[in-house]
């Protein structure tokens, strides 16, 4: 299963949050990017279309008088007007474009029925043949169609003049008016001077000649297949390459962005803004895109950071708290609130008696400790665990612990340990805790008959022999109490050595653990010397019986080092109780004079002492 606090996977996700935060956040700019780019591409062409607008509306107020005009002569014509009648017809109507069209001084002219015709009173000389000009031509070629003529540079005003020309019915007959072009530079001008992104504007005829330019040296010129001007040239072949609206264009290392828009059917405005100023202000997406990154991966990664310092110190911590369970065989967290148990730490035995129902603790508890404890530990531990006194009794401390043993017979220590109290230090929930403790037990065991036995035979020592013989006189068992010692063990000493001597101990201990039952008590002394309590002996002949046992058991000593000689002992025997007031001093001392007594006699033998 996937889980978030290993490192691993925490590593994982933020990489892959990371990764999606770039990919996110990048394609979300570069959409806004794509969209602001677009947003300005379409503004600047809107704008480019209303400058063409009004560029195509001055051309049209020409087209119109001379479309109007050459209707009404036509309709002259046809009625049989005379040229006088028509001269005066184009008077009237030149004073009344003069008004509306700037700079059309010449008024309309005309040839008409074999005859030149001019409403301002210009007189030809002879060798100005109306048929020979471009005006007159190019009507001619349009057929019946308003004809716009090449524009031609007036050189002292440095702007451009222009004749509009229509051939009429009679299909020899041609009107024309001339219109000064310098409004057109006025509107280019000035967006030119209201626009810092704007570098260039032209205004452009068909065949490419500059009708219009922001650079008026340039005006006149025909940038198609121009020499000289390899800018012109290249702007007027872009243009016409799928007829491009908006294209790059770069001249002296500066970049263009070129918009065309028809300003009539023949001309053509031109706006080229400089590209770098235009796109400025999309940098600042850029600049965002960039922070926002920066900001987000940042977060991601604080996240990361902080959120992994608090695993390891969780692992930390939850390593120090396993270390601290580790001592316990099971654990299991008492909700008191909803009486509900949570295992913390499993354990076969308890979970086989909890029965998988977690529920309705305390009135299970008692039943599975029952079960879970041996005879004679159950009811001291259904009293420590009753759920009724707990409270009480952790009333001022947050553990307390009880040792029992189980049904398995292994030593077990149980122990509470309050989690969390409410306002009134009533226990909310607490742990009760398991621990096995049979190995501490044994080892405390070993410790305890380590302090009791003799070291050197393994049979009790002075000390717990004596304290076992006074708890069966406390608890009123009667029997026979004997003092043991070895006959002439100097000499042993003296002519075996002192190891040969320690043997000699060690067997006749050995023969009082044959001779003497579990339920009897011998121990040593000290020295050769040993003592016995037989329970339930209360006569001679018994003792006696039982010492012939242990004088035959010394008898079959063999020890090699000794040869032939003989390991003897005399002892002192008396019985208990004397009397009412008997005691174990007085004990000793009767059976110390029987000891007495037997050392007179040479070989094993007991005496009997009754006499302090
Ligand atoms: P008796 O027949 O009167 O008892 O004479 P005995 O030589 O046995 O004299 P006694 O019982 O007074 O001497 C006991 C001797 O045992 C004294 C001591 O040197 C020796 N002894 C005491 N403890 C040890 C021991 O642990 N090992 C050995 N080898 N000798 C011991
Ligand atoms: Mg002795």
């Amino acid at each position: 299963m996937f889980n978030l606090n290993s490192k691993k996977n925490l590593a994982t996700i933020s990489i892959l949050a990371m990764l999606a935060a770039i990919f996110f956040i990048s394609g979300i700019f570069y959409w806004l990017y794509i969209s602001a780019q677009e947003n300005l591409l379409n503004n600047w062409q809107n704008r480019n279309f209303h400058i063409a607008q009004e560029v195509g509306y001055y051309l049209k107020t020409p087209i119109d008088a001379i479309s109007f005009t050459a209707i009404k002569i036509n309709d002259m014509i046809s009625k049989g007007a005379t040229n006088e009648e028509i001269s005066k017809f184009l008077i009237d109507e030149s004073e009344i474009y003069k008004n509306v069209i700037a700079g059309n001084d010449t008024g309309i002219y005309g040839f008409c029925q074999g005859e030149y015709l001019d409403s301002s009173g210009w007189i030809p000389d002879e060798n100005y043949i109306p048929q020979n000009r471009p005006w007159y031509k190019s009507a001619i070629h349009a057929n019946g169609k308003i004809a716009l003529v090449e524009p031609y540079k007036n050189l002292q005003t440095f702007t451009m003049m222009m004749s509009v020309s229509q051939l009429l019915n009679d299909k020899k007959s041609v009107i024309s008016m001339d219109i000064y072009l310098g409004e057109v530079q006025k509107i280019i001008e000035k967006i030119l001077s209201e626009n810092e992104i704007v570098e260039m504007a032209i205004v452009m005829n068909n065949n490419g000649v500059v009708v219009a330019h922001s650079d008026i040296e340039e005006i006149g010129r025909k940038y198609i297949n121009d020499k000289t001007n390899t800018f012109g040239r290249r702007l007027t072949e872009k243009m016409s390459e799928n007829n491009q609206k908006i294209f790059q264009i770069s001249n002296d290392n500066k970049k263009f962005l070129a918009f065309v828009e028809n300003a009539s059917n023949q001309w053509n405005m031109v706006l080229l803004l400089n590209e770098e100023k235009l796109f400025r202000s999309l940098q600042y997406i850029y600049i965002f895109s960039a922070l926002t990154l920066v900001i987000v991966l940042g977060g991601i990664f604080a996240g990361f950071y902080f959120t992994n310092r608090k695993i390891l110190e969780n692992e930390k911590l939850s390593r120090e708290i396993q270390a601290v369970a580790d001592i316990y065989a099971a654990m299991a967290k008492i909700d008191l609130e909803t009486d509900s148990i949570k295992l913390l730490r499993s354990n076969k035995n308890l979970d086989n008696l909890l029965g998988g129902d977690l529920k309705n603790y305390s009135k299970r508890i008692i039943t599975i400790m029952k079960k879970y404890s041996a005879d004679q530990s159950r009811n001291l531990l259904v009293n420590f665990i009753n759920p009724a006194t707990m409270q009480e009794r952790l009333a001022e401390i947050n553990s307390i612990s009880h040792e029992f043993l189980n049904h398995e017979d292994h030593w077990i220590r149980v122990r509470f340990i309050v989690v969390e109290r409410d306002e009134n230090k009533k226990i909310k929930n607490f742990i009760l805790a398991f621990e096995s403790i049979d190995e501490d037990r044994k080892h405390q065991e070993k410790l305890r008959e380590m302090s009791e036995m003799d070291a050197m035979t393994k049979i009790r020592n002075r000390g717990s022999g004596e304290a076992l013989v006074r708890n069966k006189m406390a608890e009123g068992m009667r029997g026979m109490f004997c003092l043991l010692d070895a006959d002439k063990f100097k000499s042993i000493n003296d002519n075996y050595g002192h190891a040969v001597g320690d043997k000699v101990i060690i067997e006749i201990a050995n023969c009082l653990k044959k001779t003497f039952r579990d339920t009897d008590i011998f121990f040593r002394l000290g020295g050769d010397e040993f003592a016995v309590y037989a329970d339930e002996v209360t006569d001679e002949e018994t003792g006696k019986n039982i010492f012939e046992r242990f004088f035959h058991n010394l008898d079959k000593i063999e020890i090699p080092e000794l040869g032939e000689r003989k390991i003897c002992v005399s002892v002192g025997g008396t019985f208990y109780p004397a009397d009412k007031n008997d005691s174990f001093e007085n004990l000793y001392k009767r059976a110390d004079s029987g000891l007495y007594e037997s050392k007179k006699i040479l070989g094993n033998y007991i005496s009997f002492n009754y006499d302090e």
